[in-house]
C-alpha cells in the first residue's frame, strides 16, 4: 500500500504570528511581524541575508556588457581563439618528448596587444621552482628552443619588473613565458607564434602526467606538455597564474591538428579523433577498429598483438606518426603503450533534430589491470547518463586511458590508474568522464575556482554513481568529509583561490565535497527539477566559454525565478554552519505542535515532518526568511492523523546539519 504524503507549503510561524503563506519557488513571504524568541537584536542582526561580495572585475565587466546581470553571458562577451599545428614525437626509452608547434592566435578582445603570456607547465618540475605539491627526485622542465611570432626569432631577454622584457623577446619566470611583441596584435587581427621544444615526462610519483613499469610494460599518459598561449580575457586581461600544484587550469578554447610519432607497435590515445587510421594502424586493426565502430562494441588491439607489434604500420625506421583532429577544445593530451589491450563501446547521445547519435568509447589499459574489462561500459554510462542530465556529449568519441595518474581529466580523454579495488573503478570513471561536461565544455577558471569545475563534477559524480547503482549512497562520503572539518579552523571558504588552501585535508574538502554537499541542499531548496534545470541552462549559455561564479549564481537565480543571496553568501563565501533542532513536539487536537530551534550560523529553510499511526506523512515548511528575519525558535502546527510515531526536520538530509542528533524526535519510551 502506497504511504500518503500531504505535503503542506504553509508555515505557522510562532505561536502568535498566525500562518504565513511560503511557497516553495515563490517569493519571499510578506513581512508579517513575528516574535522570535530567545535572540538577541546581535544576533537577529547577523542573520539578516548580506550581499553576496562581487570581485571588482566582474563588477567592471557587468558595466561594460560583456557579462549580463542574469548570469547569460553578456551581449559584449568576447573571447579569445587558438589554433594549434603540433608535430612532437615520444621516446619512450627516454621519456624524451621534442615537438615544434604552429599557434594560430586570433585576438578578439577590443583590446591592441603588446605582449602575450605562455604557459610551460613542464616547468613546474624543474629544480627550485615555487611549487604546493611534491615532487620525486627529477630534474624537469622545458627547454625552448626556438619562439618566432610572425616568422621573426624572439630571443630570451631579462624579464622586467612586469615579468615582461623591455624589449621584444621573451623571458621565462618558474611556468611563465612572458613574450613582448615585436609588433602589436589589433583587435581583430591574429598572430602567428612558432615554438621548439623538448623536455622530459617525469617518472611515476609526479602529478598529472606520467611514464610508469608496471604490468609487465610501459605506460605514458602526457599532459601539461606543450608550450601553451594563456587565456586573455575580459576581466583580468593575461592570466598570468603560475601553475604551482594544485591549481588547475584555465584555458583557450580552439582547434588542434597533432601528429605524434612513436616506434612502431605502440597504441595511442588522445584528445581528438584519430585522422590517419589508415597510415598508423596495421590493416588487421584497423578491419577491427572499422568493425567495433561499426558494432556496439568490440576489440581492437588485443594481447596476440603486444610481441609482434603487429598493431600498427611499420612505420618508417620504426616509427610511426599518429594524426589526431579536435574541433573547440580547451586543451590536447596523449596517452601510450605498446601493450594497451584497445576496446571500444558506445553511448547514445542526443543529437541533431532529436535523432540519437553514437559516441564511441575507447578503453585502453595492461591487461591485468583491475576491473579494466568494464572500464568501456563504465564510461558509456557515464556519458549517456551526463548527455541526458546536462546536455549532450558534444564530441565524437571519448577514451579511458590506463596509466599512472590516478583520476585526470583532458578532453575527450580521461587518465585513470589501477584501482586498489575493482568496485572502485565505477565512480572514478565516472567522475573524470563527468570532467567532460565541466571544465571541458563549461570552461571555468579551475584554480580560482575549483569548486566550479571539481565541485559541480562531485555533485554529477554522486549522481550517476547512484544512477549506476541504484542502491548506493555516494553523497554520505562527501558529507563525511565535510562534517569532519566543517566550522573547525581548518575549512576555508569555497571562494578562495586552490592554490592558497591548505593542504592539510582542507583543499579537497573545498574543491570536492563541501561543493557538492551545499548543491545537494541547493537542491533540496530550489527543487530537483529547477536545480537540473538551472544547470542545463548553465551548461547551455557556457559551453566552450568562460563562466565565473557569479555568472552561475546568476543564471540559477533567472531559472529558479527567486533571489538566493542569503544561501551563496554563508556557503560560498564563508564558513559558518547549520545546525536546526527538534526542540518540543506538543500533541494538540488534530495533529502536533513542533518547536524548531535554529543553533546553527547559517539560516536556512526547514521542512518539518509528522508521521502519524496510519502510515501517512504531513510536510510543513518553515520558509528561510522567517530566520532570516531574526527568529531562533519557531512552532509550527502539524496536522496528523493518528498517534504521532515520528517527527524529523530535513527527512531527506538533503542539508548539511553538523548535528543530526537533534533533528528527530519520537515519543518517549520508543
Ligand atoms: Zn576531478
Amino acid at each position: 500500500m502506497q504511504r500518503t504524503v500531504h505535503r503542506i507549503l504553509m508555515a505557522c510561524v510562532a505561536a502568535l504570528a498566525g500562518c504565513v503563506p511560503a511557497a516553495r519557488t515563490g517569493e519571499p513571504a510578506p513581512a508579517r511581524a513575528s516574535t522570535p524568541s530567545g535572540a538577541s537584536a546581535q544576533a537577529q542582526a547577523s542573520r539578516a541575508a548580506r550581499a553576496v561580495p562581487v570581485a571588482r572585475a566582474y563588477a567592471a565587466a557587468l558595466a561594460k556588457g560583456t557579462r549580463a546581470s542574469d548570469g547569460s553571458p553578456g551581449a559584449r562577451y568576447w573571447q579569445q581563439r587558438v589554433r594549434y599545428r603540433i608535430e612532437a614525437a615520444l621516446d619512450p626509452a627516454t621519456a624524451t618528448v621534442s615537438g615544434t608547434e604552429r599557434i594560430v592566435y586570433f585576438n578578439r578582445s577590443p583590446d591592441t596587444l603588446r605582449t602575450a603570456v605562455f604557459n610551460l607547465y613542464q616547468n613546474i618540475f624543474t629544480p627550485g621552482v615555487i611549487r604546493n605539491r611534491f615532487v620525486p627526485e627529477f630534474e624537469g622542465g622545458v627547454t625552448l628552443e626556438r619562439m618566432a611570432v610572425g616568422g621573426q626569432a624572439l630571443l630570451a631577454k631579462s624579464a622586467g619588473p612586469s615579468g615582461f622584457p623591455a624589449v621584444p623577446g621573451f623571458a621565462v619566470r618558474g611556468t611563465l613565458g612572458h613574450v613582448t611583441l615585436p609588433a602589436a596584435i589589433a583587435p581583430g587581427d591574429s598572430a602567428v607564434f612558432e615554438v621548439a621544444w623538448h623536455h622530459t615526462v617525469p617518472p611515476r610519483g609526479a602529478f598529472r602526467t606520467g611514464w610508469e613499469d608496471a604490468l609487465g610494460a610501459r605506460a605514458f599518459v602526457v599532459a601539461q606538455w606543450y608550450p601553451q598561449i594563456a587565456v586573455y580575457d575580459d576581466l583580468r586581461g593575461w592570466d598570468d597564474t603560475p601553475y604551482l600544484g594544485d591549481g588547475e587550469f584555465y584555458l583557450e578554447y580552439g582547434d588542434f591538428d597533432v601528429a605524434l610519432t612513436l616506434p612502431a607497435g605502440w597504441i595511442v590515445g588522445a584528445t581528438g579523433e584519430l585522422a590517419n587510421a589508415a597510415e598508423a594502424l596495421s590493416p588487421a586493426t584497423r578491419a577491427r577498429l572499422d568493425r567495433a565502430l561499426a558494432a556496439d562494441t568490440g576489440t581492437v588491439v588485443s594481447e596476440a598483438d603486444f610481441a609482434s607489434k603487429a598493431a600498427t604500420a611499420a612505420g618508417v625506421d620504426g616509427r610511426v606518426t599518429w594524426r589526431f583532429h579536435a574541433a573547440q577544445v580547451r586543451d590536447f593530451a596523449f596517452a601510450a603503450s605498446d601493450h594497451y589491450r584497445w576496446e571500444v563501446a558506445h553511448a547514445e547521445v542526443a543529437g541533431e533534430g532529436g535523432a540519437m547519435r553514437r559516441v564511441a568509447v575507447h578503453s585502453m589499459y595492461r591487461p591485468g589491470a583491475p576491473g579494466w574489462d568494464q572500464a568501456r561500459s563504465y564510461g558509456a554510462h557515464a556519458v549517456g547518463f551526463l548527455s541526458r542530465r546536462l546536455a549532450p556529449y558534444p564530441y565524437p568519441q571519448v577514451t579511458v586511458a590506463e596509466g599512472p595518474i590516478s583520476g585526470m581529466e583532458y578532453p575527450m580523454l580521461v587518465f585513470i590508474a589501477r584501482p586498489a579495488k575493482a568496485e572502485d573503478l565505477q565512480s572514478v570513471i565516472a567522475h573524470e568522464v563527468g570532467h567532460e561536461w565541466f571544465p571541458m565544455m563549461v570552461g571555468s577558471d579551475e584554480a580560482s575556482y575549483a569548486w566550479m569545475d571539481e565541485g559541480i563534477n562531485t555533485y554529477d559524480e554522486e549522481l550517476a554513481v547512484r544512477d549506476f547503482y541504484p542502491r548506493s549512497e555516494p553523497w554520505l562520503g562527501d558529507l563525511g568529509s565535510y562534517l569532519r572539518v566543517a566550522g573547525g579552523d581548518a575549512e576555508v571558504p569555497l571562494m578562495r583561490h586552490t592554490d592558497l588552501v591548505s593542504p592539510y585535508g582542507a583543499r579537497t574538502v573545498a574543491a570536492y565535497s563541501k561543493p557538492a554537499v551545499v548543491l545537494r541542499a541547493l537542491r533540496g531548496v530550489v527543487g530537483d527539477s529547477v536545480l537540473a534545470r538551472a544547470m542545463r541552462t548553465y551548461v547551455r549559455e557556457w559551453t566552450w566559454r568562460h563562466p565565473r561564479p557569479w555568472d552561475f549564481f546568476h543564471t540559477v537565480e533567472r531559472v529558479a525565478g527567486r533571489d538566493l543571496s542569503w544561501f551563496w553568501e554563508p556557503w560560498f563565501f564563508g564558513t559558518g554552519t547549520m545546525d536546526q533542532a527538534v526542540t518540543a513536539v506538543e500533541p494538540v487536537s488534530g495533529g502536533v505542535r513542533v518547536t524548531v530551534r535554529d543553533l546553527g550560523e547559517i539560516a536556512m529553510p526547514t521542512t518539518v515532518t509528522v508521521w502519524s499511526g496510519d502510515g501517512g506523512k504531513t510536510a510543513v515548511e518553515i520558509p528561510v526568511e522567517t530566520w532570516l528575519r531574526g527568529a531562533r525558535e519557531v512552532t509550527v502546527s502539524v496536522p496528523a492523523f493518528g498517534s504521532v510515531t515520528r517527527v524529523r526536520i530535513d527527512a531527506d538530509e538533503l542539508f548539511p546539519d553538523v548535528n543530526r542528533a537533534n533533528d528527530e524526535w519520537t515519543p518517549a519510551g520508543r
